[in-house]
């Protein structure tokens, strides 16, 4: 039989990252796919801020940033949301098919010696103390494999999940949007986001040169789940609410979607996690699914690296989940507002309006933003630095090695401990618990989004995920023992 360390199901964005991560850290993956091979299909287009940002942090951003658009304006349920002036070196949203954010990273994880399997659906799985025996079936027949973990990212209807026995509660599909990647013999003018008309409303955004994503949302009609719909469907739903077809031809691909959230009661069952789609599915409004899955993984896969490299406690495995499920629960809640704020009517019209006023208040387009974004997640820690927590800002600094920046440093998904007092020598202080380095930083004030500019701080920890674990204001303090025990030494480097 074979084994390797860490069983990843699902070749999706989520399965792609968190490979990416293990091998990073030294781990033995093998991600394993249902599907014979990839579809080209994307139904993400874009991604936000705080996605952007984890995927610099590992030197990922680059090839993407290359093929994709920024725009400095995102919504909320089709109001716009001016993102220019937030706290990030991304001010914008990045549109950029999920395909090609799936080819990126298939291609570091290539480069990292991981291949996917295609053909191999996780058909079965029975775990003891020490690990999992996964058994994936296929067209060669059933095999089986042996891991200390097993992943699910497989998506909504996630085979892991439903075998171990994890809840997937919500709230039903209220409406059916429907999309076509296309080519237009008549274009419109400008591209358009959300007009409302009758029982819906539709979209014509372009993904690429002469490719447009068209959307109509109908909230007359909620499809099956396993429905398909035609091109010639598609079609007349879309001309029945815009009132044309702007000359549509050579579809790429015709899908539809609805506004189902669901969320797995627990992320964890023994040796076995979900994420992505698996443990979290909602309306895709504002964007936000792909970005919850690809953080999702960047969160668990140093935390399995720790635990199995070097012993960590299982409490930090715990962390997964009681970090990463009340951001998704914050997504669920705010996108199941979207569909509220999308149904047709004077009510919702009337209601719009305001919002659609409230918006233009700074605070309120932050705060609606900075949660679109990701920008503003705030992890439970014990320190009470306003740092602690969140994400480490990616200042400019000056280092031994020369000019640098903060999410340059996290590159080998290391733990660091920053200090930017630079009056005294950097003590061996981290037993190899993380890597210490010494650094200068000409800004006086950092920006933290969702708090304000505060101080330099004397001294930080930072996670590999790019998170505050502890700051501090006083050049002589040094991590307490619990901070250090809970960023185990990986090396792998
Ligand atoms: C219309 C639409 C627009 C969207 N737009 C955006 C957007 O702009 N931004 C955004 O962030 N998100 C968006 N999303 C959401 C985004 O597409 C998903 O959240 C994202 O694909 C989830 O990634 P994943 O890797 O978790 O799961 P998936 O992409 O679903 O991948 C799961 C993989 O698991 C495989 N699999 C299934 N069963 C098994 C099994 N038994 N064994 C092994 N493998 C298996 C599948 O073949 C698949 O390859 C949108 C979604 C829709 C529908």
């Amino acid at each position: 039989m074979d084994t390797t360390d860490v069983v990843i199901a699902g070749a999706g964005p989520t399965g792609l990252m968190l490979a990416c991560e293990l091998r990073t850290l030294g781990l033995e993956v093998a991600v394993l796919d249902a599907l014979p091979g990839r579809t080209g299909e994307s139904r993400a287009g874009g991604i936000h801020a705080r996605t952007m940002e984890v995927l610099d942090q590992r030197g990922l951003l680059d090839g993407m940033l290359a093929q994709g658009d920024p725009r400095q304006v995102g919504h909320f349920a089709g109001i716009p949301v001016d993102f220019s002036d937030y706290a990030t070196r991304y001010p914008f949203t990045l549109v950029i098919p999920q395909s090609l954010i799936e080819r990126e990273l298939e291609s570091r994880a290539a480069e990292l010696g991981v291949t996917v399997q295609w053909d191999a659906p996780v058909a079965r799985y029975r775990q003891d103390a020490y690990g999992v025996e996964v058994e994936i079936g296929g067209s060669n027949g059933i095999r089986r494999m042996r891991a200390a973990y097993l992943v699910g990212c497989d998506g909504g209807r996630s085979a892991v999940r439903k075998l171990a026995g994890i809840d997937f509660a919500g709230t039903e599909a209220t409406m059916t949007g429907m999309l076509a990647d296309v080519e237009l013999a008549d274009p419109p003018a400008e591209q358009f986001f959300g007009h409302r008309r009758g029982m819906g409303d539709f979209s014509a955004v372009q993904l690429q040169p002469g490719w447009y994503r068209l959307v109509v949302q109908r909230h007359d009609l909620v499809l099956e789940r396993g429905a398909t719909v035609t091109f010639d469907e598609f079609r007349a739903n879309f001309t029945e609410i815009a009132g044309t077809d702007l000359g549509m031809h050579s579809p790429r691909w015709v899908s539809h979607y609805g506004d189902a959230a669901r969320h797995a009661d627990r992320y964890r069952a023994g040796r076995v996690f979900l994420a992505g789609d698996a443990a979290h599915i909602h309306y895709p409004a504002g964007g936000q699914g792909l970005n919850l899955g690809v953080q999702d993984a960047v969160n668990l896969g140093w935390k399995l690296a720790a635990a199995l490299r070097d012993g960590a406690d299982d409490d930090l495995l715990d962390t997964y989940e009681s970090e990463r499920r009340p951001v998704a629960a914050r997504v669920l809640h705010n996108t199941r507002a979207q569909t509220a704020l999308s149904r047709p009517g004077p009510h919702t019209d009337a209601l719009r309006d305001i919002m659609s006023d409230l918006i233009t208040l700074d605070d309120i387009r932050h705060r609606i933003g900075l949660m679109i974004t990701a920008l503003d997640i705030d992890y439970d820690t014990a320190s009470d630095h306003p740092l602690a927590g969140r994400r480490v800002p990616d200042v400019d600094l000056v280092t031994a090695d020369g000019p640098s920046r903060v999410h340059e440093l996290l590159r080998p998904a290391r733990p660091i401990l920053l200090r930017l007092d630079n009056t005294s020598p950097i003590p061996d202080e981290s037993n190899g618990h993380f890597d210490a380095v010494l650094a200068s930083s000409h800004a006086t004030h950092w920006p933290v989004p969702g708090v304000g500019d505060i101080p330099r701080p004397a001294a930080l920890l930072i996670r590999p995920d790019g998170y505050t674990a502890w700051a501090t204001d006083d050049p002589t303090a040094t991590p307490p023992d619990t901070f250090r025990n809970s960023l185990t030494p990986t090396a792998t480097h």
